[in-house]
């Protein structure tokens, strides 16, 4: 049996137990070692760095900009560390991750190749079960599990008996499968999909994509990082990360989103606010106009301006129709990509429609749809996740009473402000359902949470109190004040993994908060009054 961390025994007691090493997990260890608490982290992997430890697929990177997508809770690591593009890959950014353990000697307390199965509470301790056959436990536990960690592979009829390599871009082998000379399929036309197809076409033979759903997709102008520009943020990187956080979504604010409606410009000003948008790159294109998200006709606007884009570029008009989206513009996550629809011109890659009734059967040599044969030798799951709460519903966790997380969360998630869940005191979700979470940097909304979880302990510390639990009338109050939001805005629209519409039979909740700096305001406003909202005991 492996220790747990450095010479401490199975079974061993600490102050704060964290589930996952990713940037939540890493992030805690640091902040809450800091403060002087006693921490293991428990791993799955057999490294650091989560998300960017799993998907290794090509093409794999961030869409946030990567002189934001970083900690900014030590301004020597936020000067030192280079970042080489405008949008880090992934190899580049797992690098950035292990910096950080190394640079914060954080190795030690982490266990590695170890799976949490239960966590259950009594007696004011947690205490967790993990896969290698041991316990530990802990006053305070911490899931940092992260919101896209459980890969979703849909059930279909025949997988079992497919002959070759099958892969799921969230789960990627550490050793790059190599697709020289062989027909490759990839089902899913999401974000990771949209990123890989690009370049799993330029290696493959052929390349046969398995569509459903279209989803709309902006150029990344993705471009070696200016030193210039590297300087001048890094000349006052504080005031620069303080702008971002300013942002309805953490970040972006070298270009912010529009506050003019859409109904206040000409025709032609709206079309040039698109163009410019789509020119600079990124997500930023979901600000071309104040009320983008929130009005329908702005929307379509914007829909439709991108449709036109789609047409300019893949020369089969019927291909171009079926990769036209006709949903809602943003209330699936808008994707970014270099050269994705331009890759259906090539010769050796075709689309295939499924959205009538998915894929009937894989067979050993490949994958039926509508009848029709699909010959091929390696299959690519691009299929996403079970967002948000999959990872955290996968553990068997016990609150007061033995109560499930389960049952408790039957009909979708609910929490108060994300971070804490009525019935299961000292235990803290980062970036969980109910908070801004995937609708913004995930990195800012990771290092508030860390920091809001290390102050309520400290404050709990220094009050004489051992523990915090949310009032279940608070937690009733922050779910329909979720869903107000949202209501207010186009998000819920759309089937989309925000509402859990990818996963048969998932609860439709809309799950993250829109709005960072307003949500800030509250965690903090909490705070002031003495955790309002909570029962400290
Ligand atoms: C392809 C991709 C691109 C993305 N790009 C961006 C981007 O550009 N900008 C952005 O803001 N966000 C992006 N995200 C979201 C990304 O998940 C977050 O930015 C961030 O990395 C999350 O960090 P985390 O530590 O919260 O979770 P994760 O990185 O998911 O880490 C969670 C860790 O918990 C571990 N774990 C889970 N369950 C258990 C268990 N039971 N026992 C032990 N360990 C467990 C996992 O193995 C994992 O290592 C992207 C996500 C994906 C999948």
């Amino acid at each position: 049996m492996m220790p747990y961390g450095q010479g401490s025994p199975s079974g061993a007691r600490f102050d704060m137990l964290v589930v996952g090493a990713g940037f939540a997990g890493l992030y805690m260890l640091h902040r809450a070692r800091r403060d002087g608490l006693s921490v293991r982290v428990l791993e799955a992997a057999g490294g650091v760095g989560g998300t960017w430890y799993w998907n290794r697929y090509p093409g794999a990177r961030c869409d946030v900009e990567s002189l934001e997508y970083c900690y900014q809770f030590d301004e020597a690591l936020q000067q030192e560390w280079q970042w080489s593009e405008r949008f880090a890959t992934q190899p580049e950014i797992l690098r950035y991750a292990n910096h950080v353990a190394e640079r914060f000697a954080l190795r030690r307390d982490i266990r590695f190749d170890t799976r949490v199965v239960a966590a259950s509470y009594a007696d004011a301790t947690w205490t967790v079960r993990t896969d290698q056959g041991d316990e530990a436990s802990a006053q305070f536990l911490v899931m940092a599990t992260g919101c896209l960690s459980s890969a979703n592979r849909p059930a279909i009829k025949g997988l079992e008996t497919f002959a070759g390599p099958v892969y799921h871009t969230g789960e990627w082998p550490h050793a790059e499968p190599d697709f020289s000379g062989r027909r490759v399929g990839v089902i899913g036309t999401g974000s990771s999909a949209i990123q890989s197809i690009p370049i799993i076409a330029q290696r493959a033979k052929q390349l046969t994509v398995f569509q459903r759903t279209a989803n709309y997709t902006v150029p990344a102008k993705n471009a070696p990082l200016d030193p210039e520009h590297v300087a001048r943020i890094k000349s006052d990187y504080p005031a620069f990360r303080a702008r971002n956080s300013l942002q309805i979504n953490a970040f972006g604010s070298n270009m912010p989103r529009s506050s003019v409606p859409a109904r206040e410009l000409t025709a032609a000003e709206r079309r040039a606010a698109l163009e410019a948008r789509w020119q600079y790159g990124g997500l930023f294109f979901l600000g071309a106009f104040g009320d983008l998200l929130l009005d329908k006709a702005a929307n379509d606007e914007a829909a439709e301006f991108v449709r036109g884009k789609i047409r300019g570029i893949v020369r089969d008009p019927e291909v171009a129709r079926l990769l036209s989206p006709q949903q809602v513009i943003g209330c699936k996550r808008l994707c970014v990509d270099t050269d994705y629809y331009a890759t259906f011109n090539r010769p050796n890659v075709r689309l295939v429609d499924i959205s009538a009734s998915g894929i009937d059967e894989i067979t050993p040599r490949g994958a039926r749809v509508n009848g029709d044969a699909f010959e091929l030798d390696a299959l690519v799951f691009a299929t996403g996740f079970d967002a948000m709460t999959g990872t955290l519903l996968k553990i068997d966790i016990r609150g007061r009473e033995g109560r499930t997380l389960r049952e408790a969360w039957r009909d979708g998630p609910r929490t108060y402000l994300g971070l804490c869940i009525a019935g299961f005191p000292n235990f803290f979700t980062i970036t969980g359902p109910g908070s801004p979470s995937v609708l913004t940097n995930m990195i800012v909304s990771i290092e508030q949470h860390v920091d809001w979880i290390a102050d309520c302990i400290s404050s709990l510390r220094s009050n004489g109190c051992t523990s915090i639990e949310a009032r279940p009338e608070a937690q009733e109050a922050w779910v329909e004040h979720v869903n107000a939001v949202a209501d207010r805005t186009l998000y819920p629209q759309c089937n989309s993994w925000y509402v859990g519409a990818n996963i048969p039979g998932k609860t439709r909740v809309f799950m993250p908060l829109l709005g960072f700096p307003p949500y800030v305001e509250k965690c903090d406003e909490v705070a002031a009054r003495g955790y309002e909202g909570f029962e400290t005991d």
